[in-house]
C-alpha cells in the first residue's frame, strides 16, 4: 500500500511543489496532449480497457500547470462570471489538475462543455464510476460532500489516490478530506489492515463482466 497519491489539495492546502515534468505521460495516443501522472494514466487506460469504454469516454483535462489554472480561472470569471468560477474551478494553486493525478471525462459527444463536461450516471459513464475505485480512483466532488469539500458536485472530476484508498473511501463514503482525517488520527490501522482487491486481482477472480451485470456486487 502507498500513500504515495494520497496527497490532499483544496484551498486549505494549496500546492507547494509543482509536479515533475517528467512524471507526466499522455492519457492515451488519441490525446497527447492530456497529460497525467505516469502510474495514474496507466490506470485510466486499464479501467476504460477493461469496462470497453475506450472511445465512448473522453478525456476533457487532465494535468494543469500553474499558468494554464491561472488563465482557465480569468476566462471562466470572464466569459461566466464570478459566481459560477467560484462553482467549478478552483483556484490557482488549489486545484488537484496541478498534481497530474486528476482528470475530467465526457461521454463523447460533438460539443463538450470544457468547464462542466457531460459525465452521466448511466450508461458507459457509470460503469467508469463503478469501476473506477478498483483501479485507484475516487469521485472527488459529489453532492452530499459538496460542505466537506466546498466543490459544488462535479459528476466528471476523478481524482487518482491509489489502491486501497479508492475502495475504502468509496465504501465508507468519504470524501477525501474525511479520509485523510481518519488516516492521519487513530483509526490509521483500521484503514490500512482492510483486505482490498485491486482492479487486476479483482478481474482474475470473478471476471469483471459479471460483477458488472450484477450492478450490486461488492467486495
Ligand atoms: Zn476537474
Amino acid at each position: 500500500m502507498t500513500e504515495k497519491y494520497l496527497t490532499l489539495v483544496n484551498i486549505e492546502h494549496p500546492i507547494h511543489h509543482p509536479v515533475e515534468r517528467e512524471t507526466l505521460v499522455s492519457v492515451s495516443e488519441e490525446h497527447p496532449g492530456i497529460l497525467m501522472e505516469r502510474t495514474a494514466a496507466e490506470a485510466l487506460q486499464e479501467l476504460l480497457a477493461d469496462i470497453g469504454g475506450k472511445g465512448l469516454i473522453v478525456p476533457v483535462s487532465g494535468w494543469r500547470s500553474r499558468k494554464e489554472q491561472e488563465k482557465i480561472w480569468a476566462d471562466t470569471v470572464a466569459d461566466r462570471g464570478l459566481a459560477f468560477a467560484r462553482k467549478y474551478v478552483a483556484l490557482p494553486g488549489c486545484s488537484e489538475h496541478e498534481t497530474g493525478l486528476a482528470i475530467d471525462l465526457a461521454a463523447k459527444a460533438p460539443d463538450i462543455d470544457f468547464i462542466c463536461p457531460e459525465f452521466p450516471r448511466i450508461g458507459i459513464c457509470q460503469k467508469f464510476r463503478e469501476a473506477a475505485p478498483y483501479y485507484g480512483f475516487i469521485e472527488r466532488y459529489t453532492k452530499e460532500k459538496e460542505s466537506v469539500t466546498g466543490i459544488s458536485e462535479e459528476p466528471w472530476h476523478f481524482r487518482y489516490v491509489g489502491t486501497p484508498h479508492s475502495i475504502r473511501i468509496t465504501e465508507q463514503n468519504l470524501a477525501l478530506e474525511e479520509y485523510m482525517e481518519r488516516f492521519a488520527g487513530k483509526d490509521r490501522r483500521s484503514v490500512s489492515r482492510r483486505s482490498y482487491l485491486p482492479g487486476r486481482m479483482f478481474r482474475g477472480m470473478q471476471g469483471i463482466s459479471r460483477m458488472y451485470a450484477s450492478g450490486k456486487e461488492r467486495i
